[in-house]
C-alpha cells in the first residue's frame, strides 16, 4: 500500500454488485427482497418460512478487550473475519448493528468498519441507510405525543406527571435536549420536566431487536411502561391502547436490512441498541435469518467481553435460543498498552512491559469467555504504528497461556489478512467439545442476579446498592418482574464501575444505584456509574469538516 486513502475514499471506489446478486448468494430470490434502491434491500421477514431449512449456520461471536476511548476493532474484524471465511470456501454473513447518525457528526468514526474490511455503500449506512431509525424515533414520539395528550385531556388513567418514566427521542448527540420542560405556554397541555434521549437509546430499539414478528412486536410494545399513576401503580403502553399505531410506523423497519462488505460477501445490518442502558447487539431476526441462510455467521457485541458479551449470551442468546460457537476476543497493542499504564499521548512508543502489564487485561476477559463454556481465538487487530518486537512478543504471551491467537490485517487487506483468524476460527468451532450456556440463571433474585454478573463477571469483591436501588428493587418483585434478565450499564473502560480503574482491577465493589425496568425489551436495567443516554458534540466536531460536491459526493465523513 502506498498512498493511505481514507474508509470513505476505499468505500467509494469500490465496484458493488447488484444487490439482487448478493441476495442469491444467499439462496433468496426476488421475491424475497424488497429492494431500497440498487445496492440496499430488506429481506422480507417471510423468507424465513420460504425457505425452511434444518441445518443452521455457525454462530461466531466477535468481541473485546476492554478498549481504549478510539475503540479496538470489532466492526473492522467482523466484517474482514466474513470475507476471509468466504475466502477460504466457507458461506460467511456478517450480522452488524446498525450505525447512529448522531455520532457520524461528533467524534468517533463510522461504525461500518474501516480499510479494506468496510460495508458499503458506507454514506448511506451511516446516514439514513434504510430509514429504521427514524421509523423508530417517530413510534417513540408517538407515545409521547399520546401519553401528553392524555394528561392533557382530562387523564382519566391518573397519572403523575412527575412519574413518568417516557421521554423523547432523536438521532442527533444534542445536550441542550437532555433536561427540559414542556407544556410550557399556558394552552399547551400540562407542563412538566422531560428530556430527550438519542434514538439508539430507546426503548423500541431494544424492543426491535429482541422480537421475531410483528405479533411479538406488539406485545413487546403493549408492555411498555410509561410511568405510574398517584397511587404509583404502573401503566402500560396497553393502557393508553396505542401499540397498534406504533407497530404500523415500524412496519418496515422490522425487516433485516442486506448489503454486502467490500468484497461482495452478505452482511445484514439491522438494529442498533444502545450497548450500556441495552443489549447493544443487532438484531435477533438478522441473526437468525443469517444462520438460515449462511453458512458461518459472524456477529458483534457492543464494548468488550464483561458488557457486550456477557449481554449478547444471557440476554440476546437466552431469548432467542441461539447457540453460539466461538468467540474472537480482539486485542490491539495500544489497548495492551494502555491497560498497562500507558498515558494516551505515549501510545505510539514501544513499551513491551507495559504490554506484559495490560496482558492481565484479556486475561480476565478470556475468564469471561470461558464461563460461557465457548472456545475463542485472540485477533491481534494490527495498526501501523505496532513495531514487530510489540506484535512477537503478544504472539508469545497467548502462546504461553496456551491461547489460539491470529495476526489480523483486515483494515489494510481485506480478507487476505484474516485467513489465519477464519482458520483458526473454523478449527475452535469443528474441534470444540463445550457447549454454551448462560452466565446466570433467571431463577434467582434481582439481587442474585446482580451479584452473580460482578462477582462472577467483573470479578467484584461485592456490591452496593444505593437505598432508591434497594427501593426499586422490592417494587420490581412486587409488580412481578423479578424473573427478568438483567441489563448493566457500566462503564466500558473497566471492570470496576470506575473508568480509571484500568488493567485488571481488583478489590473494587460496584455500585448500583437505579435500577429501570425495561419491560417491553424484557430486561432490568442496572445503573452503576453515570451513564449517558444523549451524547453532546465535541468543541471540534467532524460535521465542520463534512461536505458534499456538485455531483452529490460526500467528503469528510471518515
Ligand atoms: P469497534 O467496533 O471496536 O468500535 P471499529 O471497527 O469501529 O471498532 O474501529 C474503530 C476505528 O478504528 C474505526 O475508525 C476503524 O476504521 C479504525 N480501525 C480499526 N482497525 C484498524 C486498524 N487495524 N488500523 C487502522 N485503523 C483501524
Amino acid at each position: 500500500t502506498d498512498v493511505v486513502r481514507s474508509d470513505i475514499e476505499i468505500a467509494q471506489s469500490a465496484q458493488l454488485l447488484p444487490i439482487r446478486e448478493v441476495a442469491e448468494k444467499l439462496g433468496l430470490t426476488e421475491q424475497d427482497i424488497i429492494p431500497y434502491g440498487r445496492d440496499k434491500a430488506k429481506i422480507d421477514l417471510a423468507a424465513r418460512e420460504r425457505h425452511p431449512r434444518t441445518a443452521t449456520g455457525k454462530l461466531v461471536l466477535v468481541t473485546a478487550m476492554s478498549p481504549t476511548p478510539a475503540g479496538e476493532g470489532k466492526s473492522t474484524v467482523t466484517i474482514g473475519l466474513a470475507q476471509a471465511l468466504n475466502r477460504i470456501g466457507k458461506r460467511a454473513v456478517a450480522a452488524l448493528r446498525e450505525p447512529s447518525l448522531g455520532p457520524n457528526f461528533g467524534l468517533k468514526g463510522g461504525a461500518a468498519g474501516g480499510g479494506y474490511s468496510q460495508v458499503v455503500p458506507m454514506e448511506d449506512i451511516n446516514l439514513h441507510f434504510t430509514g429504521d431509525f427514524h421509523a423508530i424515533t417517530t413510534a417513540h414520539n408517538l407515545l409521547a405525543a399520546v401519553i401528553d395528550n392524555h394528561l392533557y385531556q382530562g387523564n382519566a388513567l391518573q397519572l403523575d406527571p412527575n412519574r413518568m418514566v417516557w421521554k423523547r427521542v432523536l438521532d442527533m448527540n444534542d445536550r441542550a435536549l437532555r433536561q427540559i420542560v414542556i407544556g410550557l405556554g399556558g394552552k399547551n397541555g400540562v407542563t412538566r420536566e422531560s428530556g430527550f434521549d438519542i434514538t439508539v437509546a430507546s426503548e423500541i430499539m431494544a424492543i426491535l431487536c429482541l422480537v421475531e414478528d410483528l405479533t411479538e412486536l406488539k406485545e413487546a410494545l403493549g408492555r411498555i411502561l410509561i410511568g405510574y399513576t398517584y397511587d404509583k401503580n404502573p401503566v402500560y403502553v396497553k393502557d393508553l391502547h396505542v401499540e397498534g399505531a406504533m407497530a404500523a410506523v415500524l412496519k418496515h423497519a422490522i425487516h433485516p436490512n442486506l448489503v454486502q462488505t467490500l468484497e461482495g460477501t452478505p452482511a445484514l445490518i439491522h438494529g442498533g441498541p444502545f450497548a450500556n442502558i441495552a443489549h447493544g447487539c443487532n438484531s435477533l431476526t438478522a441473526t437468525k435469518m443469517a444462520l438460515q441462510f449462511g453458512e458461518y455467521v459472524v456477529t458483534e457485541a457492543g464494548f468488550g467481553a464483561d458488557l457486550g458479551a456477557e449481554k449478547f449470551f444471557d440476554i440476546k442468546c437466552r431469548k432467542g435460543n441461539l447457540q453460539p460457537e466461538a468467540v474472537v476476543l480482539v486485542a490491539t497493542v495500544r489497548a495492551l498498552k494502555y491497560h498497562g499504564g500507558v498515558s494516551r499521548k505515549d501510545l505510539n512508543i514501544e513499551n513491551l512491559d507495559a504490554i506484559a502489564r495490560g496482558f492481565a487485561n484479556l486475561l480476565h476477559h478470556v475468564r469471561i469467555v470461558e464461563r460461557a463454556g465457548l472456545p475463542f481465538v485472540v485477533a491481534l487487530n494490527h495498526f501501523t504504528m505496532d513495531t514487530q518486537e510489540e506484535l512477537d512478543f503478544v504472539r508469545t504471551l497467548c502462546k504461553e497461556h496456551g491461547f489460539p491467537v491470529a495476526l489480523t490485517d483486515v483494515f489494510a487487506e481485506g480478507g487476505a489478512g484474516g485467513i489465519e483468524l477464519a482458520e483458526k476460527v473454523v478449527y475452535a468451532v469443528e474441534h470444540s467439545t463445550q457447549t454454551f450456556h448462560p452466565i446466570y440463571d433467571l431463577q434467582g433474585s434481582i439481587r442474585d442476579k446482580i451479584e452473580a454478573i460482578c462477582k462472577d463477571v467483573y470479578e467484584a469483591d461485592g456490591v452496593v446498592f444505593t437505598d432508591e436501588a434497594r427501593r426499586q428493587m422490592i417494587d420490581c418483585e412486587k409488580h412481578g418482574w423479578g424473573g427478568l434478565p438483567i441489563c448493566m450499564a457500566k462503564t466500558q473502560y473497566s471492570f470496576s464501575d470506575n473508568p480509571k480503574a484500568i488493567g485488571d482491577a481488583k478489590g473494587f465493589v460496584i455500585t448500583v444505584r437505579e435500577i429501570r425496568p425495561s419491560l417491553g425489551a424484557g430486561f432490568l436495567v442496572c445503573l452503576t456509574g453515570d451513564i449517558m443516554t444523549m451524547p453532546g458534540l465535541p468543541k471540534e466536531p467532524t460535521a465542520l469538516k463534512i461536505d458534499i460536491n456538485d455531483e452529490g459526493n460526500i467528503t469528510g465523513l471518515f
